[in-house]
């Protein structure tokens, strides 16, 4: 464990598989100590979701407070967020934190709309408020197939598509963009992302992992990506580590049946 920082801002998941609890593991795993903050508290298993409690602004406010007056963070990294009122919230604050604190902190946002079982985990009218205000203070944009539809319009047909989604992002204010691509089905045989930041464009391919205990892979993939960055890797091998990190549980994980959830926890 080393000095730097990284707060998760996301939502509970009570399986432990996504949300803050696959981010703490993947976290300290990767070495850097994971501060939290609670922005729903969700009821789900295999079935599906049950319930999503999205905490207060007041409860919300406390939790950012108390970690700023003492814990300030290399790595911000956003999960999920309910409402437009918490989206406002966040963006207001890292606005502030960007701009009086002594090391501006680099925000990931892994924009979570969908669990793995299908349902919502955010009211409808969201989008408007996350690219108009979010977006424009987010370094490290982390989308997976569906949230890059949402976000940019543009859908993956083949690979320029994702070209055209990216810079769709770009243009709306994010530093960079890196495309998770384990839900992308160009092709089967293969999984795909595509990191860019306007200027510099990374291509990273793996042979497909076919488990289908995917719950919190996106979860992990940005965790990993946002503690690499706090000990102040460069975004190219960031993700080229994140990648190498999920590929390990992916194949790990599929040997161990009573396991929810993508992080490798064993040695
Ligand atoms: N955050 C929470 C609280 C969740 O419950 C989920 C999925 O169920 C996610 C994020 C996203 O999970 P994934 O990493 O599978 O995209």
């Amino acid at each position: 464990m080393n000095n730097s920082i990284v707060w998760t801002i996301a939502g509970s998941d009570c399986t432990g598989g996504a949300g803050i609890q696959a981010d703490c593991k993947t976290l300290h795993n990767l070495g850097v100590q994971a501060c939290t903050v609670i922005t729903a508290v969700t009821a789900q298993n295999s079935s599906g979701v049950l319930e999503i409690n999205s905490v207060s602004s007041e409860v919300l406010a406390s939790q950012l407070n108390a970690l700023a007056q003492e814990l300030p963070a290399q790595v911000i990294k956003i999960g999920l967020l309910t409402n437009i009122q918490q989206v406002e919230q966040i963006a207001d604050m890292l606005a502030f934190y960007k701009g009086n604190w002594q090391q501006s902190p680099v925000v990931v946002y892994d924009p979570v709309a969908i669990a793995s079982s299908g349902d919502h985990l955010t009211e409808e009218d969201i989008l408007v408020a996350i690219k108009t205000k979010l977006l424009p203070l987010v370094d490290v944009l982390t989308p997976n197939n569906k949230e890059m539809q949402n976000l940019s319009g543009v859908y993956a047909f083949s690979w320029q598509c994702l070209e055209r989604a990216a810079q769709a992002l770009l243009d709306l204010g994010v530093g960079s963009v890196v495309i998770k691509g384990g839900h992308i089905d160009i092709d089967t045989s293969c999984c795909v992302d595509y990191c860019t930041d306007g200027e510099h464009h990374y291509w990273l391919s793996s042979k497909r992992i076919s488990n289908t205990q995917d719950h919190g892979t996106g979860c992990t993939y940005a965790s990993a990506l946002s503690a690499c960055l706090a000990q102040g890797y460069l975004l190219r091998d960031a993700v080229t580590i994140a990648k190498a990190y999920i590929n390990q549980g992916l194949t790990r994980t599929q040997q161990y049946k009573g396991q929810y959830g993508a992080v490798w926890q064993g040695n």
